[in-house]
């Protein structure tokens, strides 16, 4: 079957499995397993040299995650992925890959908290310089490029103020410069395909829309192929230059037979190996039954998200609702032009009666879950002024876009009645 040609929806089901080879299973078996037999030692020695490809140690690679990236990789249109135990995992590596000490790179400043405090912090003890710039204005990528500056970072629909982001404008200031975007696309799978729009690596935490339930955690990193990593020579010495922990081995030159997959394969064999942060393959089963019903579950999230967006618009006690439907001028732009599936599940509304109002609405819902979570069937919510957000100022809240009165909300599947119910209930004890 040829993939290319199929829509994300067809991949969803097909992309990397048709029937299990041993057994005709159609559904995508659990691999459990740690090891795997060697035909001979020639075998053996091939693998491990990597003049082919194939299952050593599931540590490292497993039929069940191998169908997932696959899968991934075929509908974001991509050339290869990499499974990860969770999203901080898929964040951690996409950087190492090609960043050591002494480097920088350059993120967005919109970006999920656990991954501020990766490159603010953990990243930094490492002597890797996070520099953070504001998303609103491209060039700010480049003015903070210098020979040091390995990688450009962002999120598409970063929340709460789900701004989205720039893609094609960075990602076109980076090729110039020769410094590739990773674009951070967990709140908006099927909505957008950050590769089609000059990002060079995509990333997710699976967690949340891909899994779909609620019932795991994952990450998966995928190699658009389609960054010159080659051209850059010194830019990249971790794919360019010979790997003392590999035999001495060049990325970009040993990858040549098999496609332009030097970053991921690169990913996979010296990080994965050493950092062991592996999906298990019952989660990878997990992600492969979510991503089965995906494009339907994102077409009915974005369908509720609108409608209470809509209603919320309405409400007398309601002052802002945020979400991209809303926005006006180039965000709503950049909205229409990169979510062209939906406009997603989230929405972030201000209640006129500040931070008490914000607990006492949240204390008063009945149907959604009070969890720090987003993109679960299930609808969501959490008052990020004291929970998600109490540990920063006043001044730095405001600055993230949370106000004393913000709420955010990751709309589910329930009926639009329902849901409407509950949070209208709640609105008139807020
Ligand atoms: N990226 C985004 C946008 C997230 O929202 C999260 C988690 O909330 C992560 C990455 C981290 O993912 P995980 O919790 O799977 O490690």
């Amino acid at each position: 079957m040829s993939e290319r040609k199929l829509h994300p929806d067809t991949l969803a089901l097909h992309a990397g499995h048709r029937s299990d080879s041993a057994t005709g299973a159609v559904a995508v078996p659990i691999y459990q397993t740690t090891s795997y037999q060697f035909r001979d030692t020639d075998h053996a020695e091939n693998l491990f040299a990597l003049k082919e490809l194939g299952n050593i140690y599931t540590r490292i690679m497993n039929p069940t995650q191998d169908v997932l990236e696959q899968r991934m990789a075929a509908m974001e249109g991509g050339v290869a992925a990499l499974a990860l135990a969770s999203g901080q995992a898929a964040s951690t590596f996409a950087i190492l890959n090609i960043c050591e000490a002494g480097d920088n790179f350059v993120s967005s400043t919109d970006i999920y908290g656990g991954t501020w405090n990766l490159f603010s912090n953990t990243l930094k003890s490492l002597g890797i310089e996070c520099r953070f710039v504001d998303p609103e204005d491209p060039e700010s990528f480049r003015n903070a490029t210098d020979d040091k500056t390995r990688c450009y970072y962002a999120e598409t629909l970063p929340n709460p103020k789900l701004n989205v982001f720039p893609i094609q404008e960075v990602a076109d200031i980076g090729r110039e410069l020769g410094v590739p975007l990773i674009m951070d696309n967990t709140a908006a799978p099927m909505l957008c395909r950050p590769l089609e729009h000059g990002a060079a690596i995509v990333l997710y935490s699976t967690t949340k829309y891909i899994g779909g339930h609620g019932t795991s955690i994952g990450g998966m990193l995928v190699d658009g192929g389609n960054f010159d990593w080659e051209a850059q020579g010194d830019r990249f010495p971790l794919l360019n230059s010979p790997d003392p922990s590999y035999h001495g081995a060049v990325w970009t030159e040993a990858v040549k037979p098999l496609g332009p997959i030097a970053y991921i394969l690169r990913a996979r064999v010296i990080l994965l190996r050493d950092l062991g942060s592996a999906m298990s393959p019952f989660n990878a089963f997990q992600f492969i039954q979510g991503i089965e019903s995906l494009p339907v579950r994102m077409a009915r999230h974005c369908d509720n998200a609108g409608k209470v967006a809509d209603f919320l618009k309405g409400h007398a006690k309601v002052d802002r609702v945020i979400h991209p439907s809303m926005h006006s001028g180039e965000i709503r732009r950049r909205a229409d032009t990169y979510l062209q599936g939906g406009y997603g599940a989230l929405v972030g509304f201000e209640l006129s009666g500040g931070h008490a109002a914000g607990k006492a609405f949240i204390d008063s819902l009945e149907l959604l879950y009070h969890v720090a979570n987003i993109g679960d069937v299930r609808s969501l919510a959490i008052h990020p002024a004291s929970t998600t957000h109490s540990q920063l100022s006043a001044d730095d809240q405001a600055a993230t876009g949370v106000t004393p009165g913000y709420v955010r909300l990751s709309i589910g599947l329930e009926h639009i009645d329902d849901i409407i119910a509950d949070l209208n209930q709640a609105l008139a004890k807020a």
